[in-house]
């Protein structure tokens, strides 16, 4: 939440700071549309883990000698860290998994059953991605519930109005993206809060491509469980992260078993560790949590509402920039959406697209992107997806609309 930057940053200026942008890729200057998929890295995350790997690596927790306490130390300042970008009251409702993935697994299993019994519905929308789908399901499954899915507008835009008529006596948990990954529509979380707590029912918010472009505050936000992964905030893949309200947390069992979330093991039994470490079982991600940590110091050295602004007006542009492409539709035209821009066009395939462009240099994403009732409820079997990060420029939509037109040329 701590926003440190008085001034507007010069966007161009920290886009050098991000060395793979500066590569070739078949030729061409890299245009690099994919960051919903994964960001690329600053330099900064990239000297973070080499020095954590060069300087002070060793096994975090337990270790009395120098190098473990150094990497302990510099392990748990990220919880800190973490907890300040969410606005979360406190480091220890912070639990560092491999991914939004795992965030959303462990929540599934360790406080789905705590609210979730046989006949009752967990709520979710036809707009998710698969990490915020089959957990459900698996959960459903396992306790008898029923996942239920309440419709999107044919824009993309969510009418909350709509949605309220999808819950009921028997909706115990309610899961939504923060941001969709392919509409680029942003749920209002802080109402649908109040709605689930009226409902009592929990409820679970995807923030994968929510707080990488935003400022966050949970107590604003309202939810019981936030998470993300990482790698799309400029950080290192293989960590991620799950915030949860204390309350929720100290009442959830363990996720996996084994060494440091233990409190006594006896060959019979054993007593767990508190939240956090409670469900961190074995070794961490040590170093992409401390890479973790160099990303969050580096956006909020940006200061997430400026990184907001800048992205705002970017997909705006590439609204306008694609909207002259012939034969493109746009899937996902909320209000105020946020981070990617999906479309097909009448001449080719997104497959066709995404491999052709590639010729150009420009990288986008064609596919289902891990959400397929969103494609069969467009009545499409994919889509192409440009998405951005904060070093992306207008020009990147100057090269990809011409791209786009090459394609049509060849296809047409
Ligand atoms: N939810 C959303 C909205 C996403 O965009 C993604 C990543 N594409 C995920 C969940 C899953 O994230 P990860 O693969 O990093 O666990």
């Amino acid at each position: 939440m701590t926003d440190t930057s008085a001034h507007k940053p010069d966007f161009a200026a920290l886009r050098n700071q991000f060395p793979i942008l500066s590569r070739e890729v078949n030729g061409k200057p890299l245009v690099y549309l994919d960051s919903a998929a994964s960001s690329q890295k600053p330099q900064l995350v990239l000297d973070a883990v080499h020095a954590a790997y060069a300087e002070t690596y060793s096994n975090v927790h337990r270790g009395l000698h120098f190098l473990s306490e150094a990497s302990t130390d510099a392990y748990e300042a990220v919880r800190g860290k973490v907890a300040n970008l969410l606005g979360a009251p406190s480091h220890d409702e912070v639990i560092f998994t491999s991914g939004a993935t795992m965030s959303l697994n462990l929540i599934a299993q360790c406080h789905g059953p705590l609210v979730v019994g046989e006949g009752d519905e967990i709520l979710i929308t036809v707009a998710e991605h698969h990490a915020n789908i089959v957990p459900w399901q698996m959960l459903a499954q396992r306790v008898g519930a029923k996942v239920v899915a309440a419709p999107v507008g044919k824009d993309g835009s969510f009418d909350i109005e709509l949605f309220k008529t999808y819950i009921n006596s028997r909706t115990k948990l309610i899961a939504l993206p923060h941001v969709s990954n392919v509409l680029g529509t942003v749920f209002p979380i802080t109402e649908l809060s109040e709605i689930a707590r009226n409902a009592g029912a929990s409820f679970v918010v995807d923030g994968c491509q929510g707080c990488i472009h935003m400022p966050v505050d949970m107590a604003a936000l309202g939810c019981d469980f936030y998470v993300f992964s990482g790698h799309k905030l400029y950080g290192p893949s293989g960590i991620g992260v799950l915030w949860g309200r204390a309350e929720l947390l100290a009442e959830m069992p363990p996720f996996m078993g084994g060494g440091d979330m233990i409190d006594v093991v006896e060959i019979e039994r054993s007593t767990y560790a508190a939240p956090p470490h409670r469900f961190e079982a074995g070794t961490p991600p040590i170093v992409e949590v401390i890479g973790l940590g160099a990303a969050i110091d580096f956006v909020q050295s940006i200061g997430m509402d400026h990184i907001y602004q800048h992205e705002a007006a970017l997909i705006a542009y590439g609204h306008e920039r694609l909207a002259d492409v012939k034969g493109l539709n746009f899937i996902g035209e909320a209000d105020g959406k946020s981070g990617v821009i999906s479309f097909t066009l009448d001449a080719a395939h997104p497959h066709d697209i995404s491999t052709l462009i590639d010729q150009d240099g420009v990288a986008i994403r064609a596919g289902h992107h891990c959400a397929q009732p969103l494609m069969t409820f467009f009545d499409v079997s994919s889509t192409a997806r440009a998405s951005i990060g904060l070093y992306s420029q207008e020009s990147d939509f100057d090269v990809l609309a011409t791209s786009l037109e090459k394609v049509n040329r060849i296809f047409g």
